[in-house]
């Protein structure tokens, strides 16, 4: 695509970047078949190809975001399946992150989103704030027909209290587990924000499990959200203000004991990790230590494909849909990993139909975007469904609360059934099912 950026704009370095990311597309469309929102709602402006056009038109002039441009990008759910089908090689998240930057910075929302959004930044990077806001979403669970019949916010705040567990999660500590055997590694697990308060046993089953074979986790104080929540809303300084928390603590922890791997159980996070390079490409004082992290940090069943796992210690066999989060196969293009260790723990693994395309989750988009989250919600878990799994397994917390609160099929994080089938607890969203009784027989019967 040919651009016609000034030397004087071509001078400041997001711009630079920009124009390359531009000068890649050839326009070819290949992308409009497999975006969501274009197959949705059919419109070339909420398709990849269209939102370039968009983008390209709104920095090349300079010109302050309008209403409509804004409308289209934030309808996007940078779920970067356009990536993956992309024949050029067009770096489509690197020039959305800058064009979500831009409109933030030229950009006034109306009010009522832009309450929102602030709502959003202040309370969900912060697990005690999340573990307070989730208790008053529980509250107001028996108001929530009336709420979203509130006029301009009702369908988000409707969304918001759907998206709450039905009860409050229990608190685990995660504590580091001893490592057993010979010791083959020593690596950090990022806890992050959410997850931890909607899921601690996820990080407790990859400590277990990784501490069974010989890996030891340690815990480094003072980490918390990689910044990808805000980042998503182009609130670029609070995203490098936590990356940097995070890239302080865990260089300092590479510098002193040493870490062969930053581990990551929520592809969401691990996308935006294995980005820290990137982001700090030009701060003198971060771009070698954000780099240094990005290089050592993996997803877990990454990690765990390198352990040569032996075979699991129960007796498995349970039909398992596998669910991969599109920050797992189009941000990460981690595709088979997942698979291959469920498979070689016992388990029948299903592919999705479709399962390119996002369940509509995306960090905050299924708060901001209800209606079409919730046509991408209903639409994968149709899907999902015909692979008649006893339960679904993922990588990524968001797709979990997303697909698991409109569905009676448990949904499970990849690494707690490894974990169970390794010789661990059985996952709390199994306890209620027949999950245990019905193994075998089930996958030979397919
Ligand atoms: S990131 Fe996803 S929703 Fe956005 S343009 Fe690409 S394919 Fe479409
Ligand atoms: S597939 Fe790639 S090159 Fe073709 S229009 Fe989409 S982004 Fe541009």
């Amino acid at each position: 695509m040919q651009t016609n950026f000034s030397p004087e704009q071509l001078k400041e370095p997001h711009m630079q970047a920009s124009e390359k990311i531009l000068r890649t597309c050839v326009h070819c469309g290949f992308c409009t078949a497999t975006c969501p929102t274009s197959l949705l709602l059919g419109d070339e402006l909420d398709s990849p190809r269209g939102r370039i056009y968009l983008i390209k038109d709104m920095l090349e002039n300079g010109r302050p975001a309008t209403g409509e441009v804004v409308k289209h990008i934030d309808r996007c759910l940078s779920c970067l399946s356009c990536m993956t089908t992309c024949p050029s090689g067009v770096n489509y998240m690197h020039l959305v992150d800058h064009a979500r930057a831009y409109i933030e910075q030229t950009y006034t929302r109306p009010l009522p989103d832009r309450l929102l959004r602030g709502v959003l930044r202040f309370v969900l990077p912060h697990r005690e704030r999340f573990r307070l806001a989730l208790a008053g979403a529980l509250l107001m669970k028996p108001f929530r027909p009336l709420l979203a019949r509130l006029p301009v916010l009702g369908s988000r705040l409707g969304a918001m209290i759907d998206l709450a567990p039905a009860r409050f999660p229990s608190r685990i500590a995660s504590e580091p587990a001893p490592v057993e055997g010979a010791r083959r590694g020593r690596v950090v697990i990022l806890e992050g924000c959410a997850q931890p308060v909607l899921k601690p046993s996820i990080n407790s089953a990859a400590r277990r499990l990784l501490a069974r074979h010989g890996v030891e986790t340690v815990d480094v104080k003072g980490e918390g959200c990689c910044g990808a929540l805000v980042h998503h809303m182009g609130q670029e300084h609070d995203a490098h203000r936590f990356a940097k928390a995070n890239i302080e603590r865990w260089v300092a922890e590479m510098d002193g004991a040493g870490l062969d791997a930053i581990i990551i159980t929520a592809s969401g996070c691990g996308t935006t990790v294995k980005d820290y390079g990137f982001m700090f490409r030009d701060d003198p004082a971060w771009a070698e230590k954000a780099a240094r992290v990005s290089a050592a940090a993996r997803d877990i069943t990454e990690y765990l494909s390198t352990l040569n796992l032996p075979a699991p210690a129960r007796a498995t066999g349970q039909t398992i849909a596998y669910h991969s989060a599109c920050s797992m196969q189009h941000g990460q293009q981690i595709r088979d990993e997942p698979k291959k260790l469920l498979k070689n723990a016992g388990f029948l693994v299903k592919d999705v139909p479709e399962g390119h395309i996002c369940c509509g989750s995306a960090g905050t988009y299924n708060m901001l975007q209800p209606e079409i989250a919730g046509q991408l919600k209903a639409r994968k878990l149709a899907n999902i469904a015909r692979t008649r799994p006893q339960a679904v397994a993922t990588g990524n917390i968001g797709c979990m609360t997303q697909l698991s609160s409109g569905s009676t099929i448990p949904f499970v994080h990849s690494v707690e059934l490894l974990d169970w089938a390794y010789g661990g607890p059985l996952p709390e969203a199994l306890a209620q099912t027949d999950f245990i009784q019905q193994p075998v027989q089930m996958a030979a019967a397919e």
